[in-house]
């Protein structure tokens, strides 16, 4: 019987919630183990084995000593994939972007702080080293993952669909929400998801990325056309694609900068923590 390939998972900066989309999986699917071995999986077990051929690797790159151990996993791995919206494109933690570092720094931590935790621009895990598949989503589909992984050992190159979600939404005869006065960004967000975020009412906010050649002058008639403001647009083409928008330079169809603004102050939260009476 042929040697299982030995896969590891790593997490850089992220919620951890792909992977602990792939421990879910795993209750239902435990023959997957049967498949490959699996050497490091910090989420799931306490081994933690160097020797691995295929890397999944969840969460964006935010500070400059995230690149060494990248480059360490890209050397030792003959297939690295990105696993979810963070590691895919940046994802949320590229919202950051938009304002100087030293400013999100002190928001975050205060001025005393600040200097204690090494932070730099998001980045998807592309931006410092060669990423062969990725799997998209916040968090990822699971069985987009089993699809892949089956791809993967059958020697074939995963290939993700290059076609907007509303022609999956479509098929699942869902109504419309942009007709039904919700905002959603199916017509310019790369499908896969099976538009299940429309399926249970919500609008899309583009976790998956953007699908080639995406009308977005088109998309931004139609969400004005729910009464939001171009701010309030931009805030939604940049939720999850913040990096790729700043990437784009003049291209990027936003109507505000999406560059850092020195000396920009941050928003004040609105959020009131509910007050809990003291245990006694
Ligand atoms: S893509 Fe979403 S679910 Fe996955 S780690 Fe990032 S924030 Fe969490
Ligand atoms: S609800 Fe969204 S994804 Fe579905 S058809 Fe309408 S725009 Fe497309
Ligand atoms: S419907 Fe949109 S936001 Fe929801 S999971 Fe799919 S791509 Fe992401």
């Amino acid at each position: 019987m042929p040697a299982k390939p030995k896969v590891a998972f790593f997490d850089f900066t992220s919620c951890e919630g792909c992977q602990l989309t792939i421990v879910d999986l795993l209750q239902t699917h435990l023959g997957l183990v049967n498949l490959v071995e699996i050497v490091q999986f910090r989420e799931a077990m306490t081994e933690k084995g160097e020797d691995y051929a295929i890397a999944f690797i969840e969460g964006s790159c935010t500070r400059k000593s995230d690149e060494d151990r990248l480059r360490k996993i890209r050397e030792q791995a003959a297939v690295v994939v990105a696993l979810g919206a963070c590691a895919h494109l940046g994802g949320v933690n590229a919202m950051k972007n938009r304002w100087a570092i030293e400013n999100v720094q002190t928001y975050v931590y205060g001025e005393d702080g600040k200097a204690m935790y090494e932070s730099y621009e998001a980045r998807p895990i592309s931006a410092v080293i060669q990423v062969d598949a990725a799997i998209p989503g916040c968090p990822i589909d699971r069985f987009e993952f089993l699809h892949l992984v089956q791809k993967m050992l059958q020697g074939r190159a995963p290939k993700l669909p290059d076609y907007p979600l509303c022609v999956e939404c479509k098929l699942k005869e869902n109504a419309c929400l942009n007709k039904l006065g919700k905002p959603c960004l199916g017509p310019i967000t790369r499908a896969g998801c099976n538009a299940i975020c429309p399926t249970y009412g919500d609008g899309c906010e583009g976790c998956r990325g953007w699908i080639p050649e995406a009308n977005f002058d088109e998309m931004r008639e139609i969400l004005r056309g729910h009464g939001l403001s171009d701010a309030d647009i931009d805030a939604r083409f940049t939720m999850f694609n913040h990096y790729q928008m700043q990437h784009m330079g003049d291209d990027a169809p936003v109507t505000t900068t999406v560059s850092p603004v020195k000396d920009e102050p941050l928003p004040t939260s609105t959020f009131a923590a509910p007050q809990e009476e003291p245990v006694r």
